[in-house]
């Protein structure tokens, strides 16, 4: 990259933003220059207002920023968007139509015909939505959102299965507490416990993975007939959401396709050599008590999702474990890899 670009992040105090924060702190292209968050925060400085939760320090220049109001048209182009989904909608359409490039991390804006639900190593082609955007919305930015975190490794893992004929699954997540944000699900709740609801998640995981796997039409996208049942629950693990996934094909399918295809998967992130791309999207680890959320969330710098235990379902025809770090490529990482595939395809 010859020269570095600005960014901003809408939500840059909350449990996603500052993941955000983090991974941008050493961005081989991105500056992080702008941080907003809200009336709470707003005119103090990062160190101050952000209740900062990662093992790893805050880095030194975000600790020195004031944090912003968030007022459209003032800040970079380029805004990563970590904003509760409470005024997201709003606030990131204000955004697109002051001219930004909202790279978002809420529901809001997902399912909306005319924005990617962009999974770079899936579909990167949904990127071309933004020229319909711009002539049915007649923004001047526009917007981009990854999808929800469950969805992410859902949708990663079924990726390779598609050319079998993916035409059920079945999948259950044990769902890490950092996905419900700060201060999130409270102790009492979920020490020793398992919460067997999290509002609004199945419907996410049964709607998002058609769009994110589907074709690219002229002006749509043709959603892929996978049909999904979705059970998510709450589990006191801190990071890390795990996914018990069954599948059925229109065809019988050997295991040792499947692995292959599992093992093959690449996208145009890994060819692009983009700085945040996993050398390998999906990968399979052999032991059969394995991937754990405590032993392997933080591998490949959290951005790859961890398979293993593929076997026979004796309901569907197949069944194994996935894995992926729910704040990182589930979501700040998702929209830094979103953004950069961006910039190296010149929309920024
Ligand atoms: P969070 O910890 O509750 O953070 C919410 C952020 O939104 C904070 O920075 C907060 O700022 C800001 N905010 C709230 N109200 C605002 C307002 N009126 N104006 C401006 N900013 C406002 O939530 P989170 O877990 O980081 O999630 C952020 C988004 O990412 C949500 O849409 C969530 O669904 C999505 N997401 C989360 C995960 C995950 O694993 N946590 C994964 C994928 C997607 P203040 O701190 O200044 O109040």
């Amino acid at each position: 990259m010859s020269s570095r670009v600005e960014v901003g992040v809408l939500g840059a105090t909350g449990t996603v933003g500052q993941q955000f924060v983090r991974l941008l702190a050493n961005h081989p292209w991105f500056d992080a220059t702008w941080l907003a968050g809200s009336e709470r925060s707003a005119g103090r400085t990062y160190a101050d207002a952000a209740n900062w939760k990662l093992s790893t320090p805050m880095p030194e220049a975000a600790a020195a920023r004031v944090v912003q109001t968030p007022v459209p048209g003032v800040g970079p182009k380029l805004v990563f968007s970590a904003l509760d989904a409470n005024v997201a909608g709003d606030l990131e359409r204000a955004f697109a139509e002051a001219g930004h490039l909202v790279v978002s991390n809420a529901r809001n804006h997902r399912m909306d015909p005319l924005v990617p639900l962009l999974i770079p190593e899936i579909n990167p082609d949904h990127l071309q939505l933004l020229q319909q955007q711009h002539a049915a919305y007649g923004w001047k930015g526009g917007i981009v959102t990854n999808s929800n975190c469950s969805t992410m490794f859902l949708a990663m893992a079924l990726a390779p299965l598609r050319a079998f004929g993916l035409t059920k699954c079945n999948v259950v997540t044990l769902q890490a507490v950092s996905g419900a944000g700060y201060p999130g699900v409270p102790s009492l709740d979920i020490l020793g416990n398992i919460v067997p609801f999290i509002g609004g998640e199945e419907e996410k995981l049964e709607i998002e993975p058609q769009k994110i796997l589907g074709r690219l039409a002229a002006d749509h996208v043709e959603p892929h007939p996978v049909i999904v049942s979705a059970h998510t629950t709450r589990v006191p693990v801190i990071d890390g959401h795990s996914e018990m996934i069954s599948v059925d094909f229109d065809r019988t399918v050997d295991a040792a396709d499947i692995r292959a295809a599992f093992d093959a998967f690449r996208g145009l992130p890994q060819d692009l050599g983009l700085p945040f791309a996993p050398a390998r999207p999906l990968v399979y680890l052999e032991a059969e008590n394995r991937p754990q959320p405590r032993l392997d969330v933080e591998r490949d710098n959290g951005m790859a999702v961890f398979l293993g235990r593929l076997r026979p379902c004796p309901v569907l025809q197949h069944k194994f474990v996935a894995l992926g770090h729910n704040t990182v490529r589930g979501a700040a990482g998702a929209a830094l890899l979103n953004a950069e595939l961006m910039q190296a395809q010149g929309l920024l």
